[in-house]
């Protein structure tokens, strides 16, 4: 199979193998088949599915899976991780890969920075599948560049109170918790000063504005606006150091590139396999379509950039491994890029040579192309990644003469980085 023997070690083999038909038997049977990933489609979803997912996935050992067993982890690596959200978007569907992806970065995370009250309130019971999380970054006035956030998050006595606002996150109806970065210190753009906060769903002043879950794709975790007002938490729900968050995120998004690149392109190796599959037996002017080369050349290109992806992703898990979630920050951005912008590819590739029944409900791959179309922003943009690529790059191209100017970033004097100049839509515009 595809995604096999690509630098794998026969343990690796057989824990991506045994992660699929666990998958199969456990996980997506019983109410969260098929017939569920098409009702995820038309966002009919509830909290008690996420629950019911979140859940099996902890009984299955997928959950928060390099989180050590003391902290209710399995103990895996980093590669066993990407394996399994490879499995998960191979045999599921990519938003139930995003709701375990969630709990390996956020997880980790935790893990590494929380202390005794965020790691057995939050942690130990999202390993075992007794919490579903959602992550709260994105800003109206702040997506990519996170350091500009405006959400606060000032001391009064022993809480926190918050305010701000965020959108686009998913799982927002459904969670038990946000994962909310907040500016608690510092200057609008510092990245001194940024903290994470953990935020209970139940608590008071929090409310969800708009539902914009009728997206193009990926449809199904609820993704909303959400508004904080005045919102009080406990101090012990800060994670790590008060205004250190900034590379707790890098840290995190380093493993996020990786796990959103994995998912999807095991999506995408299901459309591929399906395509082959009905390529090889659909018959146009007497012969199989797959014996067209114009078609056939697709497939050998489809799974020539395929495995490279694979390879791509499976260097930068091993080189975290190795050295930690904050080593191969350029290494992660490659397969970021390359790999989400190759799911999408693929996935639309297999329409087309499917022809116009590829565009039908009648196989799964229209929901995978508008599915995986979403992986090209999750968790940074594309165009972030090639940013990230290039300074790295440069960096080692030129050695000791480095001069981060010389190549920049593309951020100074633009007017889309100036709120006052072009300010962000706000809701009610
Ligand atoms: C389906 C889906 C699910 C999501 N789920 C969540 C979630 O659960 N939680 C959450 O917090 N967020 C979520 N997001 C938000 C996502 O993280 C952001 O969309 C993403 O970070 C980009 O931010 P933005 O949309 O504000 O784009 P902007 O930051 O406004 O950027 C617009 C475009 O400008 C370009 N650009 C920006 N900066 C640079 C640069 N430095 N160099 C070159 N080009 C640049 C990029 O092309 C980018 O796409 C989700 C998004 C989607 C589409």
């Amino acid at each position: 199979m595809i995604g096999e023997d690509t630098f794998l070690t026969n343990a690796e083999e057989q824990y991506l193998a045994d992660a699929i038909t666990t998958l199969e038997t456990e996980v997506f049977v019983d109410g969260l088949g098929y017939d569920h990933f098409r009702a995820l489609d038309e966002n009919e979803v509830s909290r008690e599915v996420w629950q019911e997912y979140v859940s099996r996935m902890g009984e299955a050992g997928f959950n928060c899976i390099s989180v050590p067993e003391e902290y209710g982890g399995p103990g895996g690596t980093i590669l066993q991780t990407v394996l399994a959200e490879q499995a998960i978007g191979y045999c599921g569907n990519i938003v139930h890969a995003c709701q375990t992806s969630l709990t390996q970065h956020v997880g980790r995370t935790m893990y590494e920075h929380g202390n005794r009250h965020i790691k057995e309130t939050y942690l130990e019971p999202m390993a075992s599948g007794d919490l579903v999380v959602s992550q709260a970054y994105t800003e109206p006035r702040s997506g990519t560049d996170i350091a500009h956030l405006e959400t606060s998050a000032e001391r009064d006595g022993d809480e926190w109170v918050v305010n701000g606002e965020k959108r686009f996150i998913d799982f927002a109806p459904y969670a038990d918790f946000y994962f909310t970065p907040v500016r608690t210190g510092g200057e609008d753009g510092d990245r001194d000063g940024v903290s994470i906060i953990v935020i209970d769903r139940e608590t008071g002043g929090i409310e969800l504005v708009e539902d914009q879950s009728d997206w193009h794709g990926f449809r199904g975790t609820g993704a909303s606006w959400m508004q904080f007002d005045d919102v009080r938490v406990p101090e012990e729900n800060l994670v790590g150091a008060e205004g250190e968050a900034w590379a707790y995120i890098t840290d995190e998004l380093n493993l996020e590139h990786l796990t959103v690149a994995r998912y999807c392109l095991g999506a995408s190796q299901q459309a591929l396999e399906i395509a082959a599959n009905y390529t090889a037996n659909r018959e146009v002017n007497e012969r199989p379509v797959s014996r067209y080369q114009a078609v056939n050349h697709k497939i050998a290109e489809m799974t020539t950039r395929l495995d490279g992806a694979y390879l791509l992703n499976t260097r930068a898990a091993r080189i975290m491994d190795d050295r930690g979630v904050s080593a191969g920050r350029m290494e992660s951005a490659m397969a970021k890029w390359l790999g989400n912008d190759l799911a999408h590819d693929i996935a639309d590739t297999c329409i087309q040579i499917m022809g116009g029944i590829g565009t039908t409900t009648s196989y799964p791959i229209e929901q995978i192309q508008r599915d995986v179309r979403a992986g090209r922003f999750m968790g940074g943009a594309t165009e972030v990644m090639k940013s990230v690529v290039q300074s790295d790059a440069y960096k080692e191209l030129l050695d000791e003469e480095f001069d981060g100017d010389l190549v920049g970033n593309e951020r100074e004097g633009l007017p889309w980085l100036n709120v006052d100049q072009q300010p962000a839509r706000t809701r009610d515009e």
